[in-house]
């Protein structure tokens, strides 16, 4: 038997498929991350079954059991909403049936990331799913770094805290959408640059947000002054100075050992 993996509506409950609620219907056990949200969804449209919490904090234990159940009995994993996986639980119980020789069977279904990447009018050729991007430290200053250098459109999960300052990480002419309760009452996709998402939410911002950048916007350096200037900024995200001299001289097609030399000599 396969396991069934079942994305669920984001929102609007009309959102599932025929094909996953006659799975979630024939399943012999559902694994959830909170019993009571699935439960209510499936008392909406009147499925019983009987469900296994499986979270981030049991899911490393939990995964080769439910695994070995998949292979006698109709296991069907879903997540709070939408996709599991995507930055929700079931990874390591993909990992545990593949691993066991037992199928794994993916619904097609909603995602925040994709209802997003589609609404934000932004180009669809390249996109990179971010998830949540780390709250602060290096790996931030990385993938900011990374978005503001490579053209591909990037989507972010962003806790409605943390918008504002996200947005005034980027350069403030950089376009984005701000997806915001999509599929829900309050729908609302702003498009426009950073510096004016940043302006029109500047009294915060409620409810769950997908974040659309388009990278690769930023002005790459055009004189060697500006070469060093970011190998500074590299120093000051903690690389050592010979590193950060060889990945600003990279980057701009200039001479390693002279970006190094203004940058320590100066
Ligand atoms: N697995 C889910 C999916 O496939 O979209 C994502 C789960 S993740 C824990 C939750 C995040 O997804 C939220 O913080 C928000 O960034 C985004 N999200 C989920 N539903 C959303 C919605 N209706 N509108 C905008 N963003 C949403």
């Amino acid at each position: 038997m396969p396991l069934a993996v079942v994305p669920t509506p984001i929102g609007n409950l009309e959102d599932i498929t025929l094909r996953a609620l006659r799975t979630l219907r024939e399943a012999d056990a559902i694994a959830c991350e909170d019993t009571r949200r699935t439960g209510r969804l499936l008392a909406h449209y009147e499925i019983k079954r009987s469900l296994v919490s499986y979270h981030e904090h049991n899911e490393e234990r939990l995964a080769p059991e439910l695994a070995e159940r998949a292979r006698f009995e109709k296991v069907a994993l879903v997540s709070d909403a939408g996709t599991p996986l995507i930055s929700d639980p079931g990874y390591r119980l993909v990992r545990a049936c593949i691993e066991a020789g037992v199928e794994v069977e993916v619904l097609p279904g909603p995602s925040a990331a994709m209802t997003a990447l589609v609404a934000s009018g932004l180009p669809v050729d390249t996109a990179v799913f971010l998830g949540f991007l780390p709250r602060k430290g290096r790996e931030r200053t990385v993938l900011l770094d990374r978005i503001k250098r490579e053209a591909s459109t990037f989507l972010l999960y962003e806790s409605p805290h943390r918008l504002a300052k996200t947005l005034k990480d980027l350069p403030a002419e950089t376009p984005v959408a701000v997806c915001r309760e999509l599929t829900k009452l309050h729908e609302e996709v702003f498009r426009g640059t950073a510096g004016e998402a940043a302006e029109h939410f500047a009294e915060g911002v409620r409810g769950e947000v997908v974040l659309a950048i388009r990278g690769g916007t930023a002005a790459e350096p055009t004189n060697f002054e500006e070469v060093v200037a970011r190998a500074r900024g590299y120093v000051a995200d903690g690389e050592s100075p010979s590193r950060a001299a060889a990945r600003a001289a990279k980057e701009a097609g200039q001479k390693r050992g002279e970006v190094y030399d203004r940058l320590v000599n100066s």
